[in-house]
């Protein structure tokens, strides 16, 4: 991971409201939730002790694993489940417990896109765990299928 590439993750990663406008000019304001009091080099910091090269916290996924199935996905090999490229070309920041802010960094891991989904907000990393071995024993063996 380069430092640009880091960056690149805090910057996306940061609190942020996002505004639309329906077709009748009803203008909607969403919370994305992100860093609000974190600095990039508090991240940096955090990212050295952070684990990125284990993979998935939860099911052991790396990012090498994912970037690939993301490529598939790119090149039409796989239907592409990126949400338009915008998920799942690398490990993603997950929150182990989401009530916690962002700003709280002991309490980030970085998960793959499928473990992210399917933890959203509702299972706890315990209740979690039997689902992300599943999760990881179908990843490795569509690896080992490459
Ligand atoms: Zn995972």
């Amino acid at each position: 991971m380069t430092s640009e590439e880091l960056r690149k993750i805090f910057n996306q990663k940061k609190q942020k409201i996002e505004r639309t406008v329906s077709k009748k000019g009803i203008v909607k304001e969403k919370l994305v939730e992100g860093f609000e009091k974190t600095t990039f080099e508090e991240f940096q910091t955090w990212f050295k002790i952070s684990k990125y090269q284990d993979g998935c916290n939860y099911c052991g996924t790396s990012s090498i694993s994912t970037h690939k199935l993301f490529n598939d996905a790119i090149s039409g090999a796989r239907h592409n489940w990126t949400r338009g490229g915008k998920r799942g070309k690398r490990l993603e920041l997950d929150r182990v417990d989401p009530s916690k802010k962002y700003d709280e960094l002991q309490n980030l891991v970085w998960c793959c896109y499928w473990c992210n989904n399917a933890k959203s907000n509702f299972f706890t990393k315990v209740e979690f765990e039997p689902i992300a071995k599943e999760i990881g024993k179908a990843i490795k063996k569509m690896i080992e299928q490459h």
